[in-house]
């Protein structure tokens, strides 16, 4: 079964709209901040998708747009400035950043109360310890998709393709939440064949379209496809040979409209719980 996202997502992002319609009625909207460093299209491209989201939705967002040239002295006296700002619920430093700029410098400058990637250390670390935090996007709209088809994770094998921070380690605590056996594979591992074949859910973040083949699926694989590629005709494809694997697949995600439709509603969800987790503290301290 191809797994369009569309429907799960709806379902989660009417639920945030009828959330805020009954918070504005008392307070403020929910506001979240986008840094953009330089004029990447691929990132103006993602930033403008995440307004619209959220212009839907009753989100107010904002995007600060920045020189590519920016040092990262100014980036971090921008970031401090969002960070102090009250009307400020959550805030995205659109990756990636130019190379002179130190990407984990910037996380962690992140006040972790307004971190809606869940990208600093504090999330990272609660999140791998199963404790409350902001989850990042990606490996939580993974998630929600095994609990929208009700696929149980327990005691099956997952095969995660690909190490990076963002997606693929935060899943590892994830679906051992989830009493699944997961094993990591990346451009090191040696006959990666021989660890997809084994899985009964196969993750694949790389970035190298139809990396995954036919013959490195097992039957009724639950595939979920993080890759975006753009072809030669300008069109988006996955990691994984989708024309000829589906078939076999009890569900696959397609690319476009699979696990990026996920990736924004679970921004717009982070966003939320951290207007919610705002708004507490503000009546607290008027009390
Ligand atoms: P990175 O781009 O940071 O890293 C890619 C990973 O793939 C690395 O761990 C690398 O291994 C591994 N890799 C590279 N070649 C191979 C290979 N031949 N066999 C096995 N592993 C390999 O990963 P991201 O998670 O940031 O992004 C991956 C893809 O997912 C990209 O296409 C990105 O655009 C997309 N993406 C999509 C999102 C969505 O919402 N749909 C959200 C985030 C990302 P090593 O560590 O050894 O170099």
């Amino acid at each position: 079964m191809i797994l369009y996202t569309k429907d799960i997502s709806d379902n989660i992002r009417n639920s945030i709209k009828d959330e805020i319609i009954q918070y504005t009625k008392n307070f403020r909207a929910p506001h979240l901040v986008v840094v953009l460093v330089g004029t990447d299209s691929a990132s103006i491209k993602y930033v403008n998708a995440k307004k619209r989201a959220c212009e839907e939705i009753g989100i107010v967002s904002s995007v600060i747009e920045l020189e590519s040239d920016i040092s990262e002295k100014h980036l971090l006296a921008e970031i401090e400035k969002l960070n102090c700002d009250e009307g400020v619920d959550a805030i995205l430093v659109q990756l990636p950043l130019p190379k002179h700029i130190n990407t984990n410098t910037v996380i962690m400058a992140i006040n972790q109360k307004k971190d809606v990637d869940g990208f600093h250390p504090h999330n990272v670390g609660h999140s791998l310890l199963g404790l409350d935090c902001i989850t990042p996007c990606t490996p939580k709209g993974i998630m929600r998709l095994f609990d929208a088809v009700g696929y149980d994770l327990e005691g099956k094998n997952v095969v995660i393709v690909g190490r990076s921070n963002i997606v693929s380690k935060p899943l590892i605590g994830l679906f051992l939440e989830k009493n699944a056996t997961v094993t990591i594979t990346h451009s090191k591992t040696r006959d990666l064949k021989q660890h997809t074949k084994k899985a009964d859910v196969l993750v694949v973040a790389v970035g190298k379209a139809k990396l995954i083949t036919s013959e490195m699926v097992k039957e009724g694989a639950f595939v979920v496809d993080v890759g975006i590629n753009v072809m030669e005709n300008g069109k988006l494809c996955g990691d994984v040979d989708f024309d000829n694997v589906y078939e076999k697949c009890a569900f696959i995600t397609p690319v476009p409209k699979g696990v990026g439709v996920m990736t924004i509603t679970m921004l717009l969800y982070n966003t939320m719980l951290l207007y919610k987790n705002n708004l507490e503290n503000f009546n607290r301290n008027k009390i």
